[in-house]
Order: structure tokens, then C-alpha cells, then sequence
């Protein structure tokens, strides 16, 4: 008899955050194969992680109970390096007896040390509704505004200069509308690699005839297709974006329509870029003047142009300064609140739109109000029935910073990794050791909770139900197809007994009860409900009535401002990141592969996309490797002021000479180890995209 038919589950995909909607087809409580559907941001497309990215679920290492640090059991930062040799120090524990270790050791803390010795950090992995009651908890169960989440790690510095610029730190426009762009500016991203199915809708603008201008120190397979390339040399992004805005206004080719009509700061901005004539800065960009110019005019005169940039904007010690320049250049020439045009900085978790909305972040509260601003303070104490510090917290960096000194002594973590992700990880991973307490919730042993006192085993994204928000503003309907395994306890559910062992009463059964909360809290919500996203799975924010479809390109009339108008903010010069030298020749510069999300956590243990890409490769230009003597494949040894890592080299010709890329997803060749914890004075992100490095055979 033929076995009955998969049942098809509607979800969103857990990894970035193009937020293609799928189909888990599920038989016999396991989920055979992932399908695209025809959602908003991916009209049935999906990429290799969303296609084959799912089979972590079953892994071996998947937790299954939750773990408890045998009493004496060293915390060894060593055991960072591989998290099996960590096991034997953790012996299984009952939800109740994990549950009461977890909260009563942050309890106690509290309690003899004070609200400020706690943080949490929440994740861009889970659901909206995940994330609203975190820092829910943080803020009032903690009594401390240090929450935060991997935001910080990536865009932080875009939503700073967004908000400053034009009172809204989320997109202008979904990425689908460079459909209708004449041109389409990508910079400081690889979407082909980082938002594969975005990258199929330029293909298809640029196939229809827009006009494509990329802009990156190192080449891409976007280059292809790009009408105008600008390979500016690392770190000299203010510069290169300057010398654009010098030509407009030099030249006039701005709209002082719109200007006049909605921007202010005009005369300082053109003060500014005086000096950066292409001429006077080509050299300093590595890009002759001519190709500035014409890029330049070519914006300009588009009658729709769209900006779409990543991570090689945001994570600079001058994010902010790089961020702003973008914005000032839209903004001259009117290329936002139209159709074909906008500012769009692609998301990279699923969620990380939809956790910051939530309000997981140290000096906002849900819907960026700010937490000393008293009387949004007021509005969210009322519906909280609680009281909030009115001090901003510390951010990501800042927390490790703090735990380092003995400042912070206990910590939450759920679904994070900053014994991977974050910067210089000997220091951020001893400064984990030395915590007095520290909780962290994720499916596997992963390389923070080999540190931890106790492991809450957690659910996976095709475990639950939820609401993701993707980089277009779409929030829709994650479901749940399978079973979580074992003990395994849904994390909302877990999220509330940490709560009620803190003091708090909280009841909530359902995430649909957590969305109907954070509709309250969160006016940008407003006609977007749990039974709508049911029906509908995907409402686009902000939505002027229960029945119409939200709007995909805002700001058509005016900026969320006080007043309505945009402000043109002067970037740079600020300070220069870890520059090359005598000692460390070389620019080391860290990111993502196609393949493996993040820190590695699940796209590891997926077998497909483990055979694909098995293992850590640092890639370097062809002439580098000759000089160097190795043969593609040859091992390398990469040495930064913080530490040293070796692995097999590969050839990138896209690479310019003194240039090496690591990808962090590989924990025996921890990018981090290696990178700058300096961070951007106004975003508070680090400079992942840029430090100094020596390069030898090894
Ligand atoms: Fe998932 Fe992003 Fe790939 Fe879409 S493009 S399938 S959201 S990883």
C-alpha cells in the first residue's frame, strides 16, 4: 500500500533575513524535504540553507534534557575550542531542579549584588514574541536595561544613522522594488552569498535593463552583471561616498525640490564634501576620479535609484559615519519614497527586524522609544504594571567588557554564541568563564554553554509557532511542523518559568497571547493580528487598515520626525580602524559563506550543507599566494595582535592583494580570535570587516 502523502506545514525559513516563506512536508513526525511558497520576498525561491539547512534537528548532539554543571567542574575557556570536551563536566538535571538552579543563582545575584551586575542577551533566531518577553524579563524581572542581541554585531550602526537621518531605523523599501528601479546601488554586500534570493530579483531587474553599480573592496559574483564596479580599498568607504556627494552638489545634480521641500542640513553637508573632490581622494580610495564621477552622475540622474547595502558598511569602527553618507546621498537627490528607489540595509538573522521592533536592545524600548525618554517610559510601565530603569543598559561588547572587569556577574542567554561571535574571543571567552552564574538556553552544547552553570535544552525554529519580521518590514506566521525531541520545552514556555522563579507572575500559555501584548506596546503593529498573519501569513508593517496589505515603500510625503524632515548628517573623518603596518601587513576582513549560518551552530550539523563547505578555508588573491609560496589548499597561518588561527588557504581572485577573508562559522579556525573589539562610538559595533593581520605558510 503507498505510504500516505506528507503533510505540508507553512513556515518562514530560519536563517536570514530575506524571510522566504516554505513548506515543511512532514510524515511520521520527521520533516522529509523543504519546499519554496509563494511569499512576498521569495515567490517560491529559496537558496541552499533553506532548502537543505533542516536535518540539525535530528543531530546527535542535539540536547534533549536539560544540564547542570557538576559541582567543582572547572569552566575552562579552552573547552571553547571544542564543547564535546566540556560534557563530561555537566551531568543531566530535571526541568525543576535546572529550572531553580538557573533563576535562583540570577536571584541572588540580584538580590546581594544589585540589577546591574545581570544581563541578557536574547536572539535574532527566535520570534518576535520570544524576543518582547526577554527583554520583558530583563527589564523587569532583572530590574536592568542590559539586554541586547546580535543586532549590535551587525547593524546596529545602520539603524543609529537611519534614525538620526530619517526617524526610522527600518527599510525605505522592501529589496522586490529594485523590480522598479532604473538603478540599483549594492554596497559593502555580497547578496549572491549572504541573501541568495535577493540577489535573484537584481539578477532579474538587471536582465530587464536597470542599471547596476557595485561597490566593495573585494570582487563578488554580482560583478558580472554590474554596469560600473568601484573596488575601493578597505575602510575608505566615507571617502569614496564624500567624493559622490562632492560631484552632485558641485555640480547641481541634486533635486533642491525635495531638498527644500523635506531635508534640512544642506549647507553643512556641502561645507563638508568640499574637500573631497574625487581628485583629491582617489588615491586615498585606491578608485580613479573618473569612475566617482561618473557613478555619481549616473545616481543622480536615475529617475528611481535604489540603495541596498550589508554588513561591509555597518561593521566599521565608522559604521555610523558610512551609514550616514549613504543616507545623505538618497536624500540630495530624492532617491526615496518612490517607487525604484529607497534605503535599504539587507537584515541578516530572520528576526533581527522584528527583535529590535520588539524592543530587544539596551537603550530602546519596543517601537525605538527611547528608555530615558519618561514619558515613553510611562505608556510601557502602565501596560507592564512594573517599573523601568530609566539608564540605558550596555550593549553586547560592552556586557563581555564588563564581565571581564567583574562588573556584570551573571548572564541569560538564549540562542546567542559570543564565544564565537563576538570580537577578540580569548577576552570575550574568559570574561564568560569568570562569570558567577550564567544560564544559556540553545539546542546543542554550543561554545558559550560549554561555559555555562546550567543548559535549558531549547526548541528549534520548525518546533514552534511565532512571528518572524523579515528585512522588507513583513511580519509573518512561523508554524510548527514537528515535535521538539525529548524533554525539550518550548522556549516562550521557558523564557516564563525563568520569569515566575525571578518573582514575576507572569501566565502567559501562548505566543498569540504575547503578540496581542506587544500590539499594545508596539503602535507600528497596529491592524496586524495573530488570526490575520493566520490567514494571511504575511502583513507588511506599517498596515492603515485591518484589510489592506501594509505599505511596502513609506516615507512618500514625510519622515517619521519631529518635524517631518530628514536630516542630512556630515560623515567623517572619525577614527581609522587597525590600519596595516610593518608588523602586520596584511587586511583581515571576516563574513559569511553561502552555506553556513553564523556561528555554525545548525548549518554544521545539516549534512548536505557540511558536505558542500566541511571546513575552515581563508582565502587570499592568487598574487598573495604565490608570494607566499603555497598553492591553493596549502596551509595558512593568520596572527592578528589577539591571537592566531591556521587552516587551508583558498584562491579568490575577486580578493585584492593584501586582503585575506575567514569566514567565523568554523570554530577550529575562530575568525574572532582575531578581530578588533573596537567599537563604533555612536552604533557600538565592532569593526569586523577590517583589522590588521600577518599572513605566513603554516
Ligand atoms: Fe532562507 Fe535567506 Fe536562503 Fe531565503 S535566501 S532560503 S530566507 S537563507
Amino acid at each position: 500500500r503507498a505510504a500516505p502523502p506528507a503533510r505540508e506545514v507553512a513556515s518562514v525559513c530560519p536563517y536570514c533575513g530575506v524571510g522566504c516563506q516554505l513548506g515543511y512536508r512532514v510524515r511520521d513526525g520527521r520533516i522529509e524535504e523543504v519546499v519554496g511558497r509563494d511569499g512576498p520576498s521569495n515567490h517560491g525561491r529559496l537558496c541552499v540553507k533553506g532548502r537543505f539547512g533542516f536535518d540539525f534537528l535530528t543531530h546527535p548532539d542535539r540536547l534533549a534534557r536539560p544540564l547542570i554543571r557538576i559541582d567543582g567542574a572547572a569552566k575552562d575557556p579552552a573547552d571553547c575550542t571544542d564543547p564535546s570536551r566540556a560534557r563530561g563536566k555537566f551531568r543531566e538535571a530535571s526541568w525543576g531542579e535546572a529550572l531553580a538552579r538557573a533563576g535562583d543563582g540570577l536571584r541572588v545575584i540580584r538580590d546581594g549584588i544589585g540589577p546591574q551586575a545581570l544581563a541578557g542577551f536574547g536572539s535574532a533566531k527566535g520570534s518576535n514574541e520570544e524576543a518582547y518577553l526577554f527583554q520583558k524579563l530583563v527589564r523587569t524581572g532583572f530590574g536592568t536595561n542590559n539586554v541586547d542581541h546580535c543586532t549590535r554585531l551587525c547593524h546596529a550602526a545602520s539603524v543609529t544613522a537611519l534614525l538620526e537621518g530619517i526617524g526610522s531605523g527600518a527599510v525605505t523599501a522592501p529589496f522586490t522594488a529594485v523590480e522598479d528601479a532604473d538603478l540599483i546601488f549594492v554596497i559593502g554586500a555580497r547578496p549572491t552569498e549572504n541573501h541568495p534570493v535577493a540577489a535573484t530579483f537584481i539578477k532579474q531587474a538587471v536582465a530587464r535593463g536597470a542599471t547596476l553599480v557595485v561597490a566593495d573592496p573585494r570582487g563578488s559574483e554580482l560583478d558580472r552583471i554590474a554596469t560600473e564596479i568601484l573596488r575601493f580599498r578597505p575602510g575608505e568607504d566615507v571617502a569614496l561616498l564624500n567624493a559622490m556627494l562632492h560631484v552632485i552638489l558641485s555640480e547641481n545634480l541634486h533635486d533642491p525640490a525635495f531638498v527644500a521641500a523635506r531635508v534640512d542640513g544642506l549647507d553643512g553637508l556641502r561645507a563638508h564634501v568640499a574637500a573631497y573632490a574625487p581628485e583629491a581622494v582617489e588615491v586615498q580610495c585606491g578608485v580613479p576620479a573618473e569612475p566617482i564621477r561618473r557613478v555619481a552622475r549616473l545616481y543622480a540622474r536615475s529617475p528611481a535609484a535604489l540603495t541596498l547595502w550589508g554588513m561591509g558598511i555597518s561593521q566599521s569602527v565608522h559604521g555610523t559615519d558610512n551609514a550616514r553618507a549613504l543616507i545623505a546621498l538618497s536624500l540630495v537627490c530624492g532617491q526615496v519614497g518612490r517607487r525604484g528607489t529607497g534605503l535599504h540595509p539587507l537584515r541578516g538573522q530572520n528576526n533581527v527586524q522584528g527583535a529590535s521592533d520588539a524592543g530587544l536592545i539596551p537603550m530602546m524600548l519596543p517601537d525605538y522609544h527611547r528608555i530615558d525618554d519618561a514619558a515613553a517610559r510611562a505608556t510601557i510601565e502602565a501596560l507592564w504594571g512594573a517599573t523601568i530603569d530609566p539608564k540605558p543598559g550596555l550593549t553586547v561588547v560592552e556586557i563581555i567588557a564588563a564581565a571581564g572587569r567583574g562588573d556584570i556577574r551573571g548572564m541569560y542567554v538564549m540562542g546567542e554564541n559570543p564565544a564565537m561571535s563576538d570580537p577578540d574571543l580569548a577576552h570575550a571567552r574568559a570574561a564568560l568563564a569568570r562569570l558567577d552564574h550564567l544560564v544559556v538556553q540553545d539546542l546543542f552544547l554550543t561554545e558559550t554553554a560549554a561555559l555555562a552553570d546550567v543548559v535549558l535544552p531549547a526548541s528549534a525554529w520548525p518546533e514552534k509557532d511565532g512571528t518572524v519580521t523579515n528585512s522588507n518590514r513583513q511580519v509573518q506566521m512561523g508554524r510548527a511542523a514537528v515535535a521538539p525531541p525529548g524533554e525539550v520545552r518550548q522556549d516562550l514556555a521557558i523564557i516564563v518559568a525563568m520569569a515566575r522563579r525571578l518573582g514575576l507572575d507572569w501566565t502567559y500559555a501562548h505566543p498569540r497571547e504575547v503578540f496581542a501584548e506587544m500590539a499594545q506596546a508596539m503602535p507600528s503593529l497596529a491592524n496586524i493580528t495573530w488570526d490575520r498573519l493566520l490567514r494571511e501569513n504575511s502583513v507588511t508593517y506599517p498596515c492603515a487598515a485591518p484589510d489592506a496589505p501594509g505599505e511596502d515603500i513609506v516615507f512618500h510625503d514625510h519622515f517619521p520626525t519631529r518635524d517631518g524632515r530628514a536630516l542630512l548628517v556630515p560623515a567623517g573623518p572619525s577614527d581609522p580602524a587597525e590600519m596595516p603596518d610593518a608588523a602586520y601587513p596584511f587586511v583581515l576582513t571576516t563574513g559569511r559563506e553561502l552555506e553556513h549560518w553564523h556561528t555554525g551552530t545548525m548549518t554544521r550539523r545539516a549534512g548536505v550543507l557540511d558536505a558542500i563547505e566541511p571546513s575552515a578555508t581563508v582565502s587570499l588573491a592568487p598574487g598573495d599566494l604565490r608570494r607566499l609560496g603555497i598553492l591553493p589548499g596549502g596551509w595558512i597561518r593568520v596572527t592578528t595582535r589577539r591571537g592566531t588561527v591556521q587552516c587551508a588557504s583558498r584562491e579568490d581572485p575577486g580578493l585584492p592583494e593584501g586582503v585575506v577573508f575567514l569566514p567565523f562559522a568554523f570554530r577550529e579556525a575562530a575568525a574572532n580570535l582575531l578581530t578588533d573589539p573596537r567599537l563604533d562610538p555612536e552604533g557600538r559595533i565592532p569593526g569586523f570587516k577590517l583589522c590588521a593581520a600577518r599572513v605566513e605558510p603554516g
